[in-house]
């Protein structure tokens, strides 16, 4: 469970995260969505400590999120980015053994067998050897996720893990995304794939102007929305 009570965060004197109150239940699938400038990625870079928040409490997994707590709560939470963020000089292999082996302390044998393992699972495992520039981008973003799988966490983020791909390969990562989905793992994604919320998360988040504006299942917010400003947001992406 991940709760957010009351929190609020400021860059200067902008006002970039407005009173969130959000609850995310084990295992729940949630997306989020919202204009540009939202603050859809601060919310859930607060969520791994990317971001400090400035008042209110954030638990996760029924810890506070502060200093003291932010490794243990990091080693539970993986994150994929827009851009794959791979280490371009390690191979796809070395790119997902470095952090169990460094955070975790397994061995290169144990970490590149469990390596291989989710490199399989995201369809890629003939790949291992490759530099991620020899790879398209919808792969890279496919090792992107073994990698964080790799810290087997319990929570995993996605911010926009589909936004800077072409069209065609876009459906290869949301695939992957999907089979996860079906794991049990909590899962909470920024994208405005609506296809993919639609069939995938239990609630969509709308978020506008550093509010959450509305909450609910998909065929709720999409298909009869409550608020005016969800609405407007949904006849220009839909
Ligand atoms: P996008 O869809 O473009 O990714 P977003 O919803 O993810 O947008 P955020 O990146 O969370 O939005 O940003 C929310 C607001 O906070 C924006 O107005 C942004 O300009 C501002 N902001 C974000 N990061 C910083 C920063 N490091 N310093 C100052 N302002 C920032
Ligand atoms: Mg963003």
């Amino acid at each position: 469970v991940i709760t957010f009570n009351h929190v609020n965060k400021w860059y200067g004197d902008f006002h970039a995260l407005k009173d969130i109150d959000l609850t995310i239940h084990k295992g729940e699938r949630l997306v989020i969505c919202g204009p540009s400038g939202s603050g859809k990625s601060t919310l859930i870079r607060c969520i791994n400590g990317l971001e400090h928040y400035d008042s209110g409490e954030i638990t996760v997994t029924g810890k506070t999120l502060e200093p003291k707590s932010l490794k243990a709560i990091r080693g539970k939470v993986g994150m994929v980015f827009q851009h794959f963020n791979l280490f371009p000089h390690m191979t796809v292999l070395d790119n997902l053994t470095l952090a169990p082996r460094r955070a975790l302390g397994m061995s290169k044998a144990e970490a590149e067998a469990l390596a291989m393992q989710y490199l399989e699972r995201v369809h890629i495992a003939h790949q291992a050897d490759k530099f991620p520039g020899q790879l398209s981008g919808g792969q890279q973003q496919r090792v992107a996720i073994a990698r964080s799988l790799c810290m087997k966490p319990d929570i995993l983020l996605f911010d926009e893990p589909t936004s800077a791909l072409d069209p065609e390969m876009i459906h290869e990562v949301l695939d992957v995304m999907k089979e996860l989905a079906y794991e049990g793992i909590t899962m909470i994604c920024v994208t405005h794939e609506m296809g993919f919320a639609r069939k995938v998360a239990d609630r969509v988040v709308f978020m506008d102007e550093g509010e959450i504006v509305e909450i609910a299942p998909p065929a709720e917010l999409f298909d009869a929305p409550e608020q005016q400003r969800t609405q407007s947001f949904l006849t220009k992406i839909l």
